[in-house]
């Protein structure tokens, strides 16, 4: 009897664990073939149609209009959609939601927000974005280090991530829990570095505790008048130039939060990787971008988001002039030739809805093709994968998402995304 059960059994459950491991991850060195009515050669501007990709684990072999179909090969059809790399945010915050902002140090514990993060970062995937560079935890120092590491050894679903860890600030500076009774010792959202040394010291520490890159605050807080930003610099130049040669010594690199000169100006002469925000640059600075091949990440998202839920009462129309005098800005970084990324700072507004920010560089001057152009080719250098992703080429990591429609005549289509696969395994089908 009991032998007899065990034969019927036996060969039931082995079949439950294939299907259970099947599930959560594509066998190593499974062929794939994707086709689908479109796919768009991100480099040319090109729209192949129909389009195909063979991916063989992790990596992509093959792409175009037809591709080799080997035996074995799982076929997923797409129907009417196009195939394009998938997104990339070269700014996002995982460790920051909706609601709590600068309180979140005191209401949420580490551990809380590292669950979140988790959340959040699935969220992001699910949405179409497969890389992001994480900006700073904002208070919950170098927890992002294992959120990262959990999505590279495929524990949980993410996309592949830069993190900084911390932000680090001047005392008093843009992050430093302003606006509270002193005594109270709110916990800042940055780690503190008020001279060069400093600065070193603090970037080592983060560099040990498993961070990619250093975020420095190097102005705030922002005033308008008379259409013109006025933003203090929180750092000299050679403060900053200080940075990214210890950063460059370990092959790493400097980003910064700088929305207007002279801060922005102080980051492009000491060679910083990209100045986020960038609101408001003088000539110079864009001349200087434009020759060392400094990014601008607008984030325009986040403020448009914070001019319709400003963070104190009323805070809606200076947050709305700012967006406003960026928008002119905008425009003369582009006719400068200042390289532009695409970063939305998503966090403070609802993760997985970050693709706005490609409607809005679209809005404010760009191309469609211009605008994915940047998301994915100058997003894959300002991450330091380029040749790796942001392209569907022989050899990249076979990052694929397929959307309804045309990015190209509809930019909106890319806040549908409707398949996603990440170094080769699905996470989401239609
Ligand atoms: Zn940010």
């Amino acid at each position: 009897m009991i032998s007899y059960r065990f034969r019927i059994l036996l060969p039931v459950l082995f079949a439950l664990a294939a299907a259970g491991g099947a599930q959560s991850q594509t066998p190593p060195k499974a062929l794939t073939v994707l086709h689908a009515a479109r796919l768009l050669d991100i480099e040319s501007g090109r729209v192949l149609t129909p389009g195909e990709v063979l991916v063989n684990g992790d990596r992509i072999v093959e792409a175009g209009s037809t591709v080799k179909r080997p035996a074995g090969a799982v076929i997923i059809d797409l129907g009417d959609r196009m195939l394009l790399p998938g997104l990339i945010d070269a700014h996002i915050h995982l460790f920051l939601h909706p609601g709590a902002e600068d309180l979140q140090t005191v209401l949420e514990s580490v551990p809380q927000r590292t669950i979140m993060a988790t959340v959040a970062a699935r969220d992001d995937l699910m949405a179409g974005f497969t890389a992001e560079r994480d900006m700073g935890t904002e208070g919950a120092g170098s927890a992002d280090t294992a959120v990262r590491d959990a999505i590279t050894r495929g524990d949980i679903p993410g996309p592949r991530l830069r993190i900084s860890g911390n932000a680090i600030n001047i005392l008093g500076g843009h992050e430093d829990a302003i606006g509270f009774n002193p005594a109270q010792r709110v916990l800042p959202n940055a780690d503190f570095a008020n001279n060069a040394d400093q600065l070193i010291e603090v970037m080592r520490e983060q560099f040990k505790q498993g961070s990619d890159f250093a975020k420095i605050y190097e102005t705030g807080t922002d005033s308008v008048e008379n259409g013109r930003l006025s933003t203090p610099y929180q750092y000299t130049e050679s403060e900053l130039s200080a940075a990214v040669r210890e950063a460059a010594r370990v092959g790493k690199h400097v980003a910064v939060h700088a929305t207007g000169d002279p801060g922005a100006l102080y980051a492009a002469h000491a060679g910083v990787a990209s100045i986020d925000h960038s609101f408001q640059l003088g000539d110079e600075t864009m001349r200087v971008m434009h020759e060392k091949h400094i990014f601008a990440v607008p984030t325009f998202t986040i403020q448009e988001y914070f001019a319709a839920h400003p963070l104190t009462p009323g805070g809606g129309p200076k947050e709305q002039a700012i967006l406003d005098l960026h928008v002119q800005n905008f425009r003369k970084q582009l006719a400068a030739g200042v390289p532009i990324a695409m970063g939305s700072d998503v966090g403070p507004f609802p993760h997985g809805t970050q693709a706005r920010e490609l409607e809005l560089m679209v809005k404010f001057g760009m191309t469609p093709l211009g605008a994915l152009q940047a998301d994915l080719i100058n997003g894959a250098k300002l991450l330091d994968w380029e040749g790796q992703i942001g392209a569907l080429k022989p050899g990249y990591f076979a990052d694929i998402v397929a959307v309804p429609g045309n990015p190209l005549n509809d930019i909106t289509t890319l806040q549908h995304v409707e398949f996603v696969m990440k170094g080769g395994t699905v996470y989401k089908k239609p």
